[in-house]
């Protein structure tokens, strides 16, 4: 079931949303050569308890750490480690969900590490412009399947895997809430888009296969063919004046 907000509980949505986007303002500073991924969920640990934030993905489900750090074909939900050094060329992705007041923000990009090839960047470019074009019809009279459908077509000429087996979802007091938000269109229009549905709309993009797997840690999803792959992330709400990003500074 849906759980609409009110124009009120969207007022304090946006508290762990901007400490969400702040932190990973400063994660991102630090995705430079040498620095290992352990790094990077220290960093955002701190930042966020510094603001009075909690780390929402710690212990969720039992996901032992506060930063999902996903480095090249690995697509989402990798575990930071001691033993994994960022070096340049790679392509860190970087998902951080913060709890405040009772609610949750959810923001997640993909950074590259130096220079990394022109192709891997356009990957980067495209994923996060079908995010951004999935936003522009989060709009009160739209349907869901509108969202799903922008984001669709700015990848399928490219020739790139969507990740069909993830997708956004709703987000509030809950981190996963009604509905799912699919990359791509299935079948019919989905729910009719209103004022207080608060979605946490996340293309997942492969540069070959759209296969993923996951790894024995039981976390780690890995593109199948090993190519890199991009996330983007933000919270948006639906209001009465159109699609607000709470995940923006
Ligand atoms: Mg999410």
């Amino acid at each position: 079931m849906i759980q609409y907000k009110t124009p009120r509980e969207i007022e304090r949505m946006r508290v762990p949303a901007e400490i969400d986007a702040e932190v990973l303002a400063i994660v991102r500073e630090h995705c430079v050569d040498g620095v290992t991924t352990y790094d990077l969920d220290r960093i955002a640990e701190e930042e966020t308890l510094k603001r009075g934030g909690r780390p929402t993905f710690k212990g969720y489900r039992g996901f032992p750490n506060s930063l999902c750090v996903s480095v090249n074909h690995e697509v989402v939900h990798g575990i930071p480690s001691r033993k994994r050094v960022l070096r340049n060329g790679d392509v860190i992705g970087i998902d951080f969900g913060v709890t405040y007041d009772g609610f949750i923000g959810d923001h997640a990009m993909t950074v590259p590490v130096g220079t990394v090839s022109a192709e891997v960047r356009k990957l980067l470019e495209v994923t996060e412009r079908s995010l951004w074009n999935g936003i522009e019809q989060a709009r009160a009279g739209n349907h869901l399947a509108d969202i799903s459908a922008a984001i669709e077509s700015t990848i399928t000429p490219h020739g790139y895997g969507i990740v069909k087996e993830l997708c956004g979802h709703g987000i509030g007091r809950d981190l996963h809430e009604d509905p799912p938000v699919l990359n791509y269109v299935q079948n019919g229009r989905g729910p009719k888009l209103k004022a207080g549905l608060v979605l946490a709309l996340e293309p997942m993009v492969n540069l070959g296969t759209e296969k993923i797997r996951i790894l024995k840690d039981g976390w780690t999803v890995v593109t199948e063919d090993e190519k890199p792959s991009a996330h983007f992330e933000h919270t948006v709400a639906v209001t009465s004046e159109g699609p607000r990003v709470l995940t923006r500074l």
